[in-house]
């Protein structure tokens, strides 16, 4: 199908669905799958995969901060939990509250500013405590007798959760996960011996669901980029990909001109290639402002008429060009596929990720706000 646009996404809820029941399949029926749609659930649309997973029973949701959740409940997401896995900043405290959000609390300092909200505010608020189990980013460093501490000062807000993340999950070369994975499950002992139970325990995101790292699923799993149809590839020796999630996103753009160019001709700001015989160009409605990575000029492709084919000169902010001499079929006004498939030829993320030189949660998360989203 096409859309009257420059440049739009196409977005298969149903695609989305599947992928989503996929990972449930995957972790069973004793493991809760919280949808994680941060950063617009990584381009595809963080209201409309919310009400996807909504619809297909998910009780948790996962985003990155207080306005991500908002946005959601402003949107009429309710009835079903909202996970802050950024925490909140003392400005937000009263969203926080207001919206009915769950942070993930990553420091004692924070977890008793917290307490202090749930105190001075009439509703129950729950939190899930995030230890930094060796991937030094967010989370708690404190020892196990100095979160019962905080934990015995907190008397108002509610503990439902404790959490880590995983750093290298799909590193086989490395033993970061299970040394996160030991260190964490030492505090969580420590903590169930002084009588502290929290209803959840989660680790594992994408590569550790799609691993089968089972030991780290405990109660809970927090899924992003397998919804949208990825998981990262292995290092060293991985065990059989247990998931089997295809993508739910194609990313088409128009022609807004096709000519014909001389042997000699430059093409595009810097005259960064020659044409090396007379050929056929297309320029594309479509440029590094729209989210097509500026590293792609000379070296990316896009699938024109069902064949791959390169991208020619740079990449400008709104246009570029690739290379038609292999077919008369298109014209101005017809579609090109940046990200998707067309008949035998494909191109996903990942593909495009590693020749821009970055990762594909990269690639997906920069399509612009200008390209227009369209679910089907
Ligand atoms: C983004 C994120 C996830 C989801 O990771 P995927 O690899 O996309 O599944 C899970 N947990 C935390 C803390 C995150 O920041």
């Amino acid at each position: 199908m096409s859309a009257p646009f420059r440049s739009y996404v196409l977005v298969s809820r149903e695609q989305i669905a599947r992928n989503y029941r996929n990972v449930r399949s995957v972790v069973g029926p004793g493991v809760e799958v919280a949808g994680v749609v941060k950063a617009d659930a990584y381009g595809h649309g963080a209201l409309e995969v919310s009400r996807v997973l909504a619809a297909e029973g998910a009780t948790c949701l996962a985003v990155s901060s207080v306005e991500e959740g908002v946005n959601l409940r402003r949107g009429g997401i309710h009835q079903i939990r909202i996970l802050v896995m950024g925490g909140f900043l003392p400005y937000e405290g009263e969203a926080l509250v207001e919206y009915d959000l769950t942070p993930a609390v990553h420091s004692l300092e924070q977890l008793s500013r917290l307490d202090r909200l749930a105190r001075s505010s009439a509703k129950p608020i729950g939190y899930h405590l995030k230890i930094d189990s060796g991937m030094g980013r967010l989370g708690t460093r404190a020892s196990a007798a100095e979160i019962l501490a905080a934990l015995a000062e907190a008397r108002y807000a509610h503990l439902e959760g404790l959490m880590t993340h995983f750093a290298s999950a799909a590193d086989y070369t490395s033993s970061q996960t299970a040394d996160q994975l030991a260190y964490f499950h030492a505090v969580c002992a420590r903590l169930r011996e002084a009588g502290v139970n929290a209803a959840r325990l989660h680790t594992s995101s994408t590569n550790a669901i799609g691993y089968g790292r089972s030991e780290g699923w405990h109660t809970m799993v927090r899924a992003g980029h397998a919804l949208y149809g990825y998981v990262s590839p292995a290092r060293g020796e991985a065990p059989r990909q247990l998931l089997d999630v295809k993508p739910a996103l194609t990313w088409k753009a128009k022609l807004l001109a096709v000519k014909d160019i001389p042997a000699g001709a430059l093409v595009g700001y810097g005259g960064t290639y020659r044409a090396p015989q007379a050929m056929r160009i297309g320029i594309l409605g479509v440029g590094y402002a729209d989210g097509v990575f500026h590293r792609l000029s000379n070296r990316g492709k896009v699938i024109a008429a069902g064949k791959l084919t390169p991208i020619v000169g740079t990449i400008s902010m709104d246009l570029t060009t690739i290379d038609l001499s292999h077919t008369t079929a298109l014209a101005a006004g017809d579609d090109v596929t940046l990200l998707g498939a067309e008949g035998e030829a494909r191109l996903d993320a990942q593909q495009i990720a590693r020749v821009a030189g970055t990762i594909s949660y990269n690639i997906l998360c920069s399509i612009s706000a200008r390209v227009r989203r369209v679910y089907v």
